[in-house]
């Protein structure tokens, strides 16, 4: 067995065991208790990539897909709030100095504190280039204000990649990723609840009053390309939670309609009951096809622009047309907590605004594609 499988195994049995058992209740408002975070790093789920020389698992990218799909299909809120960490963690492996890393570093490998990266403001979602989060330096301190909303982790996270504008207002090449402490005077930060729960989640905003920034770790004129570059990856990862959301929305389907009867006989053994189930199986075969090439290009480092977006508007559009199809077949069941799609369903739209919201990378695909509907067009 390889070190993949193994660690997979493991994400799968503690998705399978704790998270499922706490899962119910996030979608109730509870919040995620802290040893949760901390038996998930303990599997090394805040460290997948990042280097075993720094503390972490070292995997691939595709071995953190597949960790994503695999701990989404239990609860997607729980997942994007560890795969954020795990990012922000990786950032530091790649950008920081080596005192910073060796600060902040092992306190996210351990589950201690949690990470996020801000880019959303209350007056600035899709378009990016328009933050308005400002950073000074001033005797090489850098500082920040501004506000950020809508961030994963945002109510808990010790620690945050944020970005801010450094040069003129809306210069794209302006925009600078920090390193921010937000456990200093000069935040203030706030929960942002909805009826969508997800509070596994986190969601949450911060103002900064003049927080001292721990680091620049991506300057200026390179930030906001590297951004760009990375959410292809993150889309990537989207996607394959959302084939993780449909594909345990049918097991559960299928498994309810085995041994629930109706007319003298299971579910299942009505022709018209199993189609629904049936035409979700194909769609997701045909997402999860698009997703593993645009995961498989990111893992080689190919460019994988315009495969991530196909991957992340066909998966999040198949959860989102098949999950109420299986919440129907189980009748009022269905709605009850300790089944997944009334969770699932919320998660699928939510993963139609994060890390790209799909109208937008529907015109991203038409950009790209052009007239070249070639096979070989990917
Ligand atoms: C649960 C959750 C978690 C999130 N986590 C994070 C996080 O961790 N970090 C972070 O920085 N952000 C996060 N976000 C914010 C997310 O990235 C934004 O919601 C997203 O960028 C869209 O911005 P907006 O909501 O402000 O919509 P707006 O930009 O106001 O757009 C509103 C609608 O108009 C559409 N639209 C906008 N411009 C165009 C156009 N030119 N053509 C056609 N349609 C357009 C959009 O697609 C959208 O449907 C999160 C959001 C949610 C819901």
């Amino acid at each position: 067995m390889t070190d993949a499988d193994d660690f997979l195994d493991r994400v799968d049995a503690f998705a399978r065991g704790p998270v499922a058992r706490a899962a119910p209740g996030w979608s109730m408002g509870q919040t995620p208790d802290p040893g949760l975070i901390r038996d998930a790093a303990a599997i090394g789920l805040t460290g997948i990539t990042t280097p075993t020389a720094f503390g972490g698992k070292g995997q691939g990218f595709a071995t953190l897909a597949e960790a994503c799909e695999t701990l989404a299909a239990v609860e997607f809120g729980f997942a994007m709030s560890l795969v954020n960490t795990q990012n922000v963690g990786l950032r530091l492996c790649l950008s920081a100095s080596d005192a910073v890393r060796d600060m902040y570093l092992p306190r996210l490998l351990s589950g201690e504190i949690s990470a996020c990266t801000a880019l959303t403001e209350p007056g600035v979602g899709t378009d990016f280039a328009a933050v308005t989060t400002r950073a000074t330096e001033a005797d090489g301190t850098w500082r920040i204000r501004g506000e950020k909303t809508w961030i994963i982790n945002g109510r808990h996270a010790g620690l945050a990649m944020v970005f801010a504008q450094c040069g003129a207002d809306r210069d794209a090449t302006g925009i600078g990723g920090f390193l921010v402490d937000l456990n200093q005077p000069g935040v203030r930060r706030y929960p942002i609840d909805s009826g969508f729960a997800q509070t596994s989640m986190g969601t949450g905003g911060f103002v900064l009053e003049d927080a001292v920034a721990a680091g620049l770790l991506l300057p200026p004129g390179g930030a906001f390309k590297s951004i760009l570059t990375e959410i292809n990856a993150a889309r990537c990862y989207v996607a394959a939670m959302c084939n993780g959301l449909l594909g345990e929305a049918i097991a559960q389907a299928a498994a309810y309609g085995a041994q629930r009867e109706s007319f003298g006989k299971p579910l299942d053994q009505h022709a018209a009951w199993r189609q629904p189930l049936g035409a979700a199986a194909t769609d997701l075969a045909a997402s999860r096809a698009l997703t593993g090439r645009a995961v498989s290009q990111i893992a080689t480092g190919q460019d994988a622009q315009l495969s991530a977006a196909k991957a992340k508007i066909a998966a999040t559009e198949t959860a989102q047309r098949h999950i109420p199809q299986m919440l129907h077949a189980m009748g009022a069941a269905g709605l009850r907590p300790e089944y997944c799609f009334t969770r699932h369903l919320a998660a699928a739209h939510i993963a139609g605004f994060t890390d790209g919201a799909t109208g937008i990378l529907r015109d991203r695909v038409a950009r790209l594609t052009g007239t070249d509907v070639s096979p070989s067009r990917r």
